[in-house]
């Protein structure tokens, strides 16, 4: 039931069973492309369990938001300098 298994062919190897950076690019049975089609367990396909796309996604807007506020302090920092610069 939380097995997860390609969505291509039903495969569901030891290595499927990875997190998605340990993970291979391709289905060692069918050669789906894993990226494309991430393997998922059957709660998660009925949506009993947060899907990891979604999961990846939350973290990609927490890094968005991190960089964007690196970038500002950047800004800031930047700005500060040379306006002390040009007194
Ligand atoms: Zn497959």
């Amino acid at each position: 039931m939380t097995r997860r298994r390609c969505v291509a062919c039903g495969c569901s190897a030891r290595v499927l069973q990875r997190p998605v950076e340990r993970r291979p690019s391709w289905c060692p049975e069918c050669q789906t492309d894993l990226y494309a089609r991430p393997p998922r367990s059957y709660a998660e396909m009925e949506g009993i369990c947060a899907s990891p796309v979604v999961r990846r996604d939350r973290h990609d807007l927490m890094g968005f938001f991190e960089r964007t506020i690196a970038i500002a302090m950047g800004v800031v920092v930047s700005v500060g300098l040379i306006a002390s610069a040009m007194r």
